[in-house]
């Protein structure tokens, strides 16, 4: 008798502060359950009623074992295919489906995607501030603590709300509220602050930035020559995925390494970009492009054209979703690096499992699954937040928008 999808279910929360869901797959089996994420911190009711009033309907009865017809038939099942909404929802069942396999056959999920390749992730871990003294006193911090490779930033991204100030006084008159920062003053800070890092620092430090799409192209080569003299680890979204043959023109003026993906939802951005030797890091946010089964055949891509992983691990994912990236670091010959971001202690009230962070390698917890269980009543103590966010209202100078 196969065992059969009984429920799926969308279980949001935020006990840390940021929107998490996790998507949890019941089966025929008493007991037997997986658990994936869904994360789409900022439009959480839209994914939870995909899961709840499409997806559930569709798979009840199914056979668990079956991932790769589940998953086609969910990505095909509203005809129309890709965004946010829906790759969230199938990631939750996906990664779901993959904890389940990993519980019936009593092994480590990294174990059925190939086995360990290595014993452990190296991640690396941001500094920002407000002045260059305390990213600096933040990098000694982290080195201190092992970590081996830095992500040095401005606060906001150089958004002048929080950094260098005044511009909301500088605007046109009846200018919109917003984060404004200005590309010219981007550029000339950052490059001081990384020069700055890579003197005050082992010139072994491996050193990261993220330009978040905020420079127009002229400005984006020059910044990219620029840095080539203090060897990036790599440099991100310098350009936006909506410009893809702009890569093209920074691989032909620099050596700078490029990370590139967070943003990518379709499986033609990142297919081209691999295949046409565009970037060097693959940085997707595993959810937001349908969950473990595209992201270990993109990995598998990215094998073949010298393109690394480095997934999006920000605080808007949730444990489960670290835990996902984790066993395919560990089970994919071209992993790079994996991102790791302070984690809030409330999320321990819900969740159990983490990745566990030591000398600047996280490590798995080796349970047969993702290897992540949730306190679904603990959950139900940290609603999400409901409305519309502001963050991404990022303004140039002339307030005008610009992309987050
Ligand atoms: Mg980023």
């Amino acid at each position: 008798m196969p065992i059969t999808i009984k429920k799926v279910k969308a279980i949001p929360t935020a006990p840390g502060g940021t929107n998490l869901i996790v998507v949890k797959v019941e089966t025929s089996e008493p007991g037997l359950y997986g658990l994936g994420c869904a994360t789409f911190a900022y439009q959480v009711k839209a994914v939870c009623t995909v899961v709840e009033d499409y997806l559930d309907p569709l798979l009840q009865g199914r056979d668990v074992d079956d991932i790769e017809e589940l998953w086609q038939l969910m990505y095909q099942g509203a005809y129309w295919r890709n965004g946010p909404i829906a790759n969230n929802a199938i990631s939750g069942v996906d990664m779901a489906l993959w904890d389940i396999k990993g519980k019936i056959a009593n092994l480590p999920l990294y174990s059925l995607l190939g086995g360990r390749y290595r014993k452990a992730a190296a991640v690396y871990r941001h500094a920002s501030g407000s002045n260059i003294d305390e990213i600096e006193e933040r990098v000694s911090y982290l080195v201190n603590h092992g970590i081996r490779h830095v992500r040095v930033q401005w606060q906001g991204y150089g958004g002048a709300k929080n950094v260098w100030g005044d511009f909301p006084e500088d605007v046109p008159e009846g200018a919109n509220k917003g984060i404004y920062y200005d590309p010219r003053t981007y550029v000339r800070k950052a490059v001081e602050l990384i020069a700055h890092v890579r003197e005050k620092f082992d010139p072994n430090l491996e050193i990261l930035h993220d330009v978040h799409e905020r420079l127009p192209l002229p400005l984006a080569l020059e910044f990219a020559k620029e840095l080539e003299q203090y060897r990036l680890f790599f440099l991100e979204d310098l350009i936006a995925p909506e410009e893809p043959e702009a890569l093209d023109q920074v691989r032909q003026n620099c050596t700078t390494p490029m990370a590139l993906g967070e943003l990518y939802v379709h499986p033609m951005e990142y297919t081209e970009a691999m295949t046409k030797r565009r970037i060097d890091f693959m940085r997707m946010h595993i959810s937001c492009i349908g969950g473990l089964t595209p992201a270990r055949k993109a990995a598998v891509l990215g094998s073949y054209f010298g393109v690394r992983t480095a997934w999006h691990g920000p605080p808007d994912l949730s444990p489960v979703g670290h835990m996902a990236n984790l066993h395919l670091d560990l089970s994919q010959p071209n992993f790079g690096i994996q991102e790791y971001c302070n984690v809030n202690a409330r999320i321990f009230e819900v969740f159990d499992g983490y990745p566990d962070l030591r000398n600047g390698f996280i490590y798995p917890n080796n349970r047969p699954g993702i290897g992540v269980e949730m306190d679904e009543n603990a959950a139900k103590r940290f609603p999400p937040k409901e409305g519309v966010t502001g963050w991404t209202h990022t303004r140039l100078p002339d307030g005008g928008l610009h992309l987050p």
